[in-house]
């Protein structure tokens, strides 16, 4: 009857917008801020978005086996995934969405409202890495800080990076404006509130930050640990269900392709190590499950 009731109300939540679920002690939230569609003509259709460099047969076959058209899959419709994590000590939030970026994101606030969290509850945020659905709900359209009493933690290498001039991002000129922009809109103000690491550290007990370069050159992963329990955070190392089963398959928007596949096999062999939940930022709502080994396959199990 308890087992019931529990499962009404994480769907009433999903619906909702925001998923509970516990690590040990660490109580913890999957929150949406929304989701975002990439499609011509701004971006390539999903399946060269996504699998830019995939042997064209062997792509059509794992899209089928996936239940996907290589011909009509025209739009890739993406969550925004944010995670809050309380250690009973920090109350922590792991990226800030995409703010107004699009029609339907900067969701996050309303629904951390409607599970009666504040802005200023949280004390620290975790900025996974640099780009717009992940930093774009730092600061509101006015320049002023969300939330005001966090202090945050980005890798040196991504932080550099978005604050430089962004020569070496090799990507069409118009996305890279709106990528620039919204850095610059998004990180100065944060200067004086960040902690930047270059190497896995612990930010707070029971909270390691990992890098994950590849998708952004200081891209980070999080393992949370708490009573013999482990999260993944694995955040954009994975865009896709199809990258956990062909890591060497990468998107346009991965920055260091050459780098991404072993970030990818240490993540998963991480997860299988340590028997942990995973939550994959753009994957369906949550964004939770595991990482399974099926024959010679790894493959994606959703909770
Ligand atoms: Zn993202």
């Amino acid at each position: 009857m308890h087992l019931a009731n529990d499962r009404w109300k994480r769907k009433i939540m999903v619906s909702r917008g925001s998923f509970p679920f516990e690590i040990g002690d660490f109580k913890c939230l999957a929150v949406s801020d929304g989701s975002f569609t990439y499609a011509p003509p701004t971006f390539p259709p999903p399946a060269p978005f996504l699998f830019t460099n995939a042997p064209k047969g062997l792509l059509e076959q794992v899209l089928r086996e996936y239940d996907l058209k290589p011909e009509r899959w025209a739009a890739w419709r993406s969550p925004y995934i944010c995670v809050v994590i309380d250690t009973g000590k920090h109350k922590m939030l792991v990226d800030t969405g995409a703010g107004n970026l699009g029609p339907n994101t900067g969701h996050l606030l309303m629904n951390l409202q409607a599970e009666d969290i504040t802005p200023i509850d949280i004390d620290m945020i975790i900025l996974t890495h640099g780009h717009p659905d992940h930093i774009g709900g730092n600061v509101d359209s006015a320049g002023n800080l969300v939330f005001p009493n966090a202090r945050y933690v980005m890798w040196k290498s991504e932080w550099d990076f978005w604050n430089s001039e962004l020569k070496e991002l090799k990507i069409d000129e118009h996305v890279k404006e709106t990528l620039r922009n919204v850095a610059r809109h998004n990180l100065p103000p944060i200067r004086d509130q960040i902690r930047l690491v270059d190497c896995e550290t612990e930010i707070v007990p029971g909270v390691f930050a990992v890098g994950a370069q590849g998708h952004t050159p200081g891209h980070m992963a999080l393992i949370v640990s708490s009573k013999g329990k482990s999260l993944l955070c694995i955040a954009d190392a994975v865009l896709h269900p199809i990258h956990v089963e062909q890591p060497a398959w990468h998107a346009v928007v991965d920055g260091s392709p050459e780098q991404i596949e072993n970030t990818r096999r240490h993540l998963f062999n991480c997860a299988r190590e340590k028997n942990a939940l995973v939550l994959a930022f753009h994957f369906p709502f949550p964004g939770l499950g595991h990482i399974v080994q099926i024959g010679n396959r790894l493959r994606w199990q959703p909770i």
